[in-house]
């Protein structure tokens, strides 16, 4: 693969943490003399996003909310930006010419849109890893009839596809994604039915959007990274193992038949994997801090404790089941963490909404068409908001 320069980026979430990242990066790496950027979209940050797309030149500015046009549209005035709005205007984002599409929008509402982008050939720097998560199979074929990369950009990911040789496919036993624990790795499950969503939203490494920040005190984000790391590589469930490693300095490891593990590290910062990604094959040269392994001194691991961490278990029930099972995860657990961030559920019953939708439906059909996983989703989405109702009723 080889990217003319400048190379042609769009970016789907551009206003969320994973995007601000990303036009740091740009910026970084020669802003207008390296990349022209065709689009860049948001949701409700319509003043971020105008601002961005100026900064940038950008051709189009779209956002997802159909109601907010208008602020758009005057926001932009006089720029000569193109504006859109809503799901068609993410899809004609993403449609438009680009050679690579950042993909950060948050959840389930990105898979539409990547898709279009996949199917269409543009290299993927995938980070919205809920793509894979509820359509694996589907995505990973739209990428191939593509014909573009799929890079990935979550850190787990992007140090085992730099740590993963190909050529030694035949070699590999086993993917090992590590996990900092969250803000909650030594506390009891008792004390855990008690904790607010301003003490699970602080992370102790990584800065980051809402609900990957909540999904890494209750260990889902890493749930739906072993799903993620089994159709990004082609590993068998069981060769997938999670490992907690508190200091976030290796990002993961591929462990291969002669003993041999291969590890990236680096500081925890995003424009490492999301620089990787933007200049692949290549390396950029970048402004992040250096490891000082002196001052490190030691690095940690324990193993990750299943019942305090429900997630875990569900991430390999919902592989082992197989069909629909880790779209219905996904899309239970995210109503389920938005109700946990309102203040209408617990802590623990974040799992709990999840593994119960998940029992409720493992007699559903696989998904042939993508069509069919947004029926999966938005089912497992209204039995999760009954399911809360009903547990907000009785409390
Ligand atoms: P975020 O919440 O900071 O940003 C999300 C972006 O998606 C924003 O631009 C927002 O405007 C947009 N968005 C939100 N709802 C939308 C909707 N309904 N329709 C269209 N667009 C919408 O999230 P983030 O932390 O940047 O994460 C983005 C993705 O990257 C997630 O899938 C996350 O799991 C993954 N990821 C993030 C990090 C990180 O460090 N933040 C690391 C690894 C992977
Ligand atoms: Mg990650």
């Amino acid at each position: 693969m080889k990217r003319p320069a400048p190379q042609k980026i769009t970016i789907l979430g551009a206003t969320g943490s994973i995007g601000c990242n990303t036009l740091d990066v740009i910026a970084q790496l020669g802003g207008r003399a390296a990349f022209e950027v065709e689009a860049l979209t948001g949701h409700a940050n319509i003043g971020l996003l105008a601002e961005q797309a100026k900064a940038v030149g950008a051709r189009l500015a779209v956002t997802a909310d159909e109601g907010l046009y208008g602020a758009l549209k005057s926001a932009l005035a006089g720029t000569g930006i193109a504006v859109a709005a809503g799901a068609s205007g993410l899809l004609e984002a993403a449609e438009r010419e680009a050679d690579l599409v950042m993909a950060a929008i948050v959840g389930t509402a990105g898979l539409a849109p990547t898709l279009a982008a996949a199917a269409r050939g543009a290299d993927i720097a995938l980070a919205n890893k809920e793509c894979l998560v509820s359509a694996g199979p589907l995505f990973v074929a739209a990428v191939a009839e593509g014909g573009g990369a799929l890079i990935p950009v979550d850190s787990e990911h992007s140090a085992i596809f730099q740590s993963f040789d190909e050529r030694q496919r035949h070699a590999v036993e086993r993917l090992v994604l590590t996990a900092s624990g969250g803000p909650f790795r030594k506390m009891s499950r008792e004390e855990m039915a008690h904790v607010t969503p301003e003490r699970a939203r602080a992370h102790p490494n990584w800065s980051m959007g809402l609900k990957i920040s909540i999904g890494s005190a209750t260990m889902f984000n890493k749930a739906l990274e072993m799903v993620e790391a089994h159709h990004l590589f082609g590993v068998a469930p069981e060769a997938i193992e999670v490992i907690v490693h508190p200091q976030s300095i290796i990002h993961s490891m591929v462990g291969y038949s002669d003993g041999s593990v291969i590890a990236q590290l680096g500081a925890p910062d995003m424009r490492t994997a999301i620089g990787y990604a933007l200049a692949y094959p290549r390396r950029p040269a970048l402004n992040v801090e250096r490891l000082d392994f002196a001052r490190l001194a030691r690095l940690d691991f324990e193993a990750p404790d299943e019942v305090r961490f429900p997630a875990l278990r569900l991430a390999r029930l919902s592989m082992e089941r197989g069909g629909v099972q880790s779209a219905v995860m996904n899309a239970a657990e995210e109503v389920a963490c938005a109700a946990f961030v309102a203040g209408r559920i617990g802590f623990l019953a974040m799992a709990e909404v999840a593994e119960a939708v998940m029992d409720e439906m493992t007699g559903w059909p696989p998904a042939e068409t993508i069509e069919a996983v947004f029926a999966a989703d938005a089912e497992a989405r209204r039995r999760a908001a009954d399911r809360i109702n009903r547990l907000e009723r009785a409390a």
